[in-house]
């Protein structure tokens, strides 16, 4: 059975190893957000690609959850001493990757061939695609000004309301190579719990990924990344109340209107069904190990029959 996963970052990575522990891995395809991608220290880093790359590749601090494990600060201690931009947190570890993709890019390699590479080098068989190899990048409308997606959540600890989204360069962005074939060729497409807002909207304002999706004719399962109503972390609950006006799953699938055929809700959320237009799967959805993250897979792979 051939998958695809849209994923942001931590959250999504976390479920993308269950459906690589699940399925072969070979037959998973996941597809990244690039919205949040930035240059710091001169360097051009795609956290939510590297999350998903480091969770493939058993490489990631499960516990801080983000970033490697064994990682180290040394570098970025030495550029804090000489008064160099350390709001961004990169590691030692970390930072070998950013340096080998900054000097790919210049030289002209798109992004989803540099990625590519880094699977091979890893050693992985999961696909890894940028949503897009055009510069798409988020923004973040507040009540104190329009940030930049890493200035509005890193550095100002995403405290801000959000009153709008937009994805800069997503008008004319084209599906990085890859993308719309896998999606063409999927049994199963997935959302994974990501941010629906930041991490899941900018692959999907990539419009011949949305195309693609309103057009398939398999099934589609996105993962509500809320239990209870509340985000596990982060901010996705106070951006659902303030934009969808609400954080039932009713308002988690209206961030996927015709993109989905179920949602996967959590049991805390059973009673809470009202509104929801979209078959309701519901299950324990707290990725809080390797077992929870499978299960939390199965089920989701489940709507396909073996
Ligand atoms: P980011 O790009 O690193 O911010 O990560 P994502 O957008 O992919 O994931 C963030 C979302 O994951 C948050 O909204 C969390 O609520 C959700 N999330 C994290 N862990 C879990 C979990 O164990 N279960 C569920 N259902 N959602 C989770
Ligand atoms: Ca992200």
């Amino acid at each position: 059975m051939k998958i695809v996963v849209l994923s942001g970052g931590v959250g999504g990575a976390r479920f993308v190893q269950g459906v690589v522990e699940v399925a072969d891995p070979a037959d998973v395809t996941v597809v990244g957000n690039v919205g949040d991608d930035l240059e710091v220290l001169g360097m051009c880093v795609s956290p939510d690609l590297d999350s998903i790359l480091y969770a493939l590749a058993g490489l990631n601090d499960e516990r801080r959850g983000w970033g490697r494990a064994g990682e180290t600060w040394n570098a970025l201690e030495s550029a804090a001493a000489l008064h160099g931009e350390t709001w961004f947190r990169l590691g030692d570890l970390d930072l070998g990757l950013h340096l080998v993709r900054t000097q790919a890019l210049r030289s002209g390699e798109p992004l989803s061939a540099v990625t590519a590479g880094f699977v091979r080098a890893l050693g992985l068989e999961t696909g890894l695609l940028p949503a897009t190899d055009d510069r798409l990048r988020t923004w973040i409308t507040t009540p104190e000004g329009e940030f930049t997606f890493q200035d509005w959540f890193v550095a100002r600890g995403h405290r801000d309301d959000v009153d709008a989204l937009r994805f800069e360069g997503a008008e004319t962005a084209s599906a990085a190579p890859g993308v719309l074939e896998a999606i063409d060729a999927a049994d199963l497409l997935l959302l994974a719990p990501s941010n629906p807002y930041v991490s899941l909207a900018p692959i999907l304002a990539v419009q011949a990924i949305r195309d693609a999706l309103e057009h398939r004719h398999v099934p589609c399962v996105a993962v509500s990344p809320l239990i209870g109503g509340r985000a596990v972390k982060g901010p996705a609950d106070r951006m659902l109340s303030r934009l969808a006006g609400g954080t039932s799953p009713a308002h988690v699938a209206s961030c996927y209107t015709g993109l989905i055929d179920s949602l996967v809700v959590d049991e805390a959320d059973a009673d809470a069904l009202d509104g929801l237009d979209v078959r309701a799967i519901v299950t324990r959805t707290l990725m809080t190990g390797a077992d929870a993250r499978r299960r939390l897979a199965e089920t989701a792979l489940g709507v396909v029959p073996a």
